[in-house]
């Protein structure tokens, strides 16, 4: 983290804290342009943010020379605008991150800067908006801050509401979100509703078998699992980690094909096939909750712990976790030959005595 200056602001001049707007004390020593009224909400915003965008925020606030002519005006304006835009994306991503994370407090940061800079760029009341909203409603609903999350819904749903062009992936997520919401508060008809809601639109954008409605039937079979209708959060369960076995297994063909090449080749910066960051780490959470409730029902079915492992195999794969890949396909050789379970640890623990070898 970068080290803070203390304050002592020439009279008149109230500098304010980059988190809660109170009068500020500390500066930033990396940018020099950001204070805070103390290390804890320095440490917040360094965390979630500002370590990503510090020297960014320069330019953003150093006072522009006076610009004499017009062309020299505009040209500042849209350079301004420009930068702006840039911060959105940087801010909405890292946002999106902690979310998936599940690192609720990081979101909030993060999401903030994102929806300032878009109401700056954009104004207020535009549907630029509402991706900030809905990450902010549900990082709130994972801090259990129900009605700071109803808030941002509501703004979310208005802004929607209002806006003829918004796409339907837009009101995909807006819906899930009111359905976490609802299913937070106990309400699991209206939080039902809302999750088919979520797949109605959601398939209307890439059809029913893409990896954007797991997000809603995930949540509707959790809400099945938490009433005890085991047979249909079972089935729902099955088809979300059916759709990723397929959208994973389509991304790892190309590896299988090129077996020849080595691996750095394979999963080069530049490959297209590689796995999303955002859907790593949105079908890391989705599958290892439904490994987690299979690994503890009662009674495990083999059909499903296998197609479960074999899914996050090829997930790990993808992401070149081979130390997991290995001990997963492990779990999967002792499901089909429980009897030979010693044998396949001890392999195991001598692959990883070689790989620990290997790096010395
Ligand atoms: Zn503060
Ligand atoms: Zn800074």
């Amino acid at each position: 983290m970068a080290a803070v200056n203390p304050l002592s602001n020439p009279k008149g001049v109230r500098l304010q804290c980059e988190l809660c707007n109170s009068p500020a004390y500390l500066q930033c020593t990396g940018c020099k342009v950001t204070y805070y009224c103390n290390a804890n909400h320095q440490q917040a915003d360094w965390v979630s943010i500002h370590e990503k965008i510090c020297q960014l925020l320069i330019p953003l606030r150093i006072a522009e020379p006076f610009r004499s002519s017009a062309k020299e005006r505009l040209h500042c304006i849209e350079q301004l605008s420009l930068r702006k835009k840039q911060l959105i994306g940087i801010t909405l991503k890292e946002a999106q991150k902690h979310l998936y994370g599940g690192r609720h407090a990081d979101v909030i940061p993060a999401a903030m800067h994102s929806l300032s800079f878009t109401i700056d760029v954009y104004g207020l009341a535009t549907v630029e908006l509402v991706p900030m909203y809905l990450i902010l409603a549900e990082a709130n609903i994972g801090l259990g801050h129900l009605l700071q999350a109803e808030e941002y819904l509501s703004q979310a749903y208005w802004t929607v509401l209002k806006t003829t062009d918004c796409s339907n992936s837009i009101r995909s997520k807006l819906h899930r979100n009111l359905g976490l919401l609802y299913s937070a508060k106990g309400d699991f008809e209206e939080s039902l509703r809302h999750f088919s809601n979520d797949v109605y639109f959601a398939s209307s954008v890439s059809g029913t078998n893409d990896i954007s409605v797991t997000g809603g039937y995930f949540h509707m079979a959790n809400i099945f699992f938490r009433q005890n209708k085991m047979d249909i959060a079972d089935s729902l369960y099955s088809e979300v980690t059916d759709i990723w076995h397929a959208h994973l297994s389509k991304l790892l063909i190309p590896h299988v094909n090129s077996s020849s090449k080595g691996i750095s080749e394979l999963f080069g910066e530049n490959n297209q096939e590689s796995l999303d960051e955002n859907h790593e780490a949105e079908a890391l959470q989705i599958l290892s909750a439904i490994y987690d409730i299979r690994e503890q029902a009662a009674k495990k079915d083999p059909t499903k712990m296998m197609q479960i492992l074999h899914a996050l195999t090829v997930l790990h794969f993808l992401s070149l976790d081979f130390q997991k890949v290995i001990k997963l396909y492990c779990s999967q050789a002792i499901w089909q030959n429980p009897d030979k379970e010693q044998e396949l640890f001890s392999y195991f623990s001598v692959y990883k005595t070689g790989t620990q070898k290997g790096t010395k």
